[in-house]
Formats: C-alpha cells, sequence, structure tokens
C-alpha cells in the first residue's frame, strides 16, 4: 500500500532496534556496539540495501542505543540524528553514571557502569535537534518529539500510524511485564510528564527497547495515570 508506514523491531543483545518503513526507511537505535551486521542482515532479509537507510535516529546515548551508530553510519551513508542534551555523551562515546530508580536498577548498577559496558564508537552527529523533528524529508509520516527523563536528551519517536517508539522511557516490571519506569533516570519528574506527553499522541502501539511491549495507550495511561 503506497504511503503505508510500518514498524519492524529488529532484536539484538539484550535490547532492540527499530526499522520503520515508509516511502523512505529509517532506522531508530542501533544496539550495543558489534550489532551492525544483525541490522544489516534483517536489511538483506527484507531485501532492503542498506544505502537506502536515510537516517538512524538515537533516543539516548546510551551504548545500548548508541553503540553501533557509528558503524552502522559508515556502512549505510545515514545520517545520525540525536537531542542536543544528549550529544555530548555520544560525542564522547560514554554514558555516565546511572542514577538507579528502580531496585532492579541499583542490582544492576556496577555491571552497566564497567568500563567495557559504559564506553561505546563516538559519533559526532549530523543532526542535533532541540525540540521536534519532521520526519517527511527522510519519507515517513511522523516525527521525532523530546521526552526527557531517562537521559536529558532522550527523545520518542510518534508515527501517524498510531505507532510509538520510546526507548528506554518505559521499562516493563521483570515479572509481570506490565510497563514500568525505566531501571535509571536523570530526572524522575520528567519521566512521567514525558510519559503524558506520548500518550497524549493516543498511539494505539508504543514500542520500547527492552523486555516487553508494544502497550496501547489505554495500558500506559491506567499504570502511570496518566
Ligand atoms: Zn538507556
Ligand atoms: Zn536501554
Amino acid at each position: 500500500m503506497v504511503g503505508s508506514t510500518s514498524v519492524i523491531p529488529v532484536p539484538l543483545k539484550m535490547t532492540t532496534a527499530f526499522l520503520v518503513k515508509g516511502e523512505g526507511i529509517i532506522l531508530v537505535d542501533s544496539g550495543f556496539p558489534e550489532s551492525e551486521d544483525t541490522i544489516i542482515g534483517k536489511l538483506d532479509e527484507l531485501d532492503i540495501a542498506p544505502e537506502e537507510v536515510s537516517l538512524i535516529v538515537l533516543t539516548h546515548a546510551h551504548p545500548d542505543h548508541a553503540g553501533s551508530a557509528s558503524a552502522l553510519r559508515e556502512r549505510t551513508g545515514a545520517k545520525v540524528l540525536i537531542h542536543r542534551l544528549d550529544a555530548d555523551k555520544l560525542r564522547n562515546g560514554t554514558q555516565g553514571e546511572l542514577n538507579s530508580i528502580r531496585f532492579v536498577g541499583r542490582i544492576m548498577k556496577p555491571f552497566f557502569e564497567r568500563e567495557k559496558m559504559n564506553k561505546f564508537p563516538p559519533v559526532e552527529p549530523d543532526i542535533i535537534i532541540g525540540s521536534t523533528f519532521d520526519l517527511s524529508d527522510y519519507g515517513i509520516k511522523g516525527e521525532v518529539i523530546h521526552t526527557p527523563g531517562h537521559t536529558p536528551g532522550s527523545v520518542s519517536v510518534i508515527l501517524e500510524n498510531g505507532d510509538a517508539i520510546v526507548g528506554d522511557l518505559i521499562v516493563p516490571s521483570l515479572l509481570s511485564n506490565k510497563p514500568n519506569f525505566p531501571f535509571w533516570a536523570d530526572d524522575r519528574s520528567a519521566l512521567k510528564k514525558s510519559i503524558q506527553k506520548v500518550v497524549s499522541y493516543r498511539p494505539e502501539r508504543v514500542y520500547i527497547a527492552h523486555f516487553g511491549g508494544p502497550y496501547s495507550s489505554s495500558e500506559l495511561k491506567a499504570k502511570f495515570r496518566v
């Protein structure tokens, strides 16, 4: 169908990247370092040439999202987009300290702050956004919006077809699989406002990076009282 948009999850080690296919093709997040072969393999499977990917949107500058951005930019020629408040972390290839807001985050913090997990190949971003970014120039009906909380420069992708991709704005409870706040957040009160902002677009399917989803707007409304 001409003009339709689809979201294709690409499962990676401990996380998920997403291909968004409309008239153009963009990638949302890139996985830990060395995920590029898996993502290129997925493109192959879908009969998409790497050069058809024109944009890599990074939801934030953590290694499990930005880790393969450098390698994938090289392989695809796509531009790398990030919010200005996460741009320095991307340039330095370091996620910095993690502020735990869930018990499981406190348990896992030392593991995720080890040098090996904390660092990733740095990238000088091609596009730095301050607020909303329209994706129509890349053949996608939708936009990137600022949804801070997990990191100051976290963003979400809102598509006209009713899909949303929110990175680590939401990470499920590991036992119930119900939506929950992420393990780590720089600003807990901003998180709730950002979830409210996403819900205000009334997405039908909210895709997250880790362990679950997609969720409906009503599931998010009920859980977060937004
Ligand atoms: Zn993260
Ligand atoms: Zn993550």
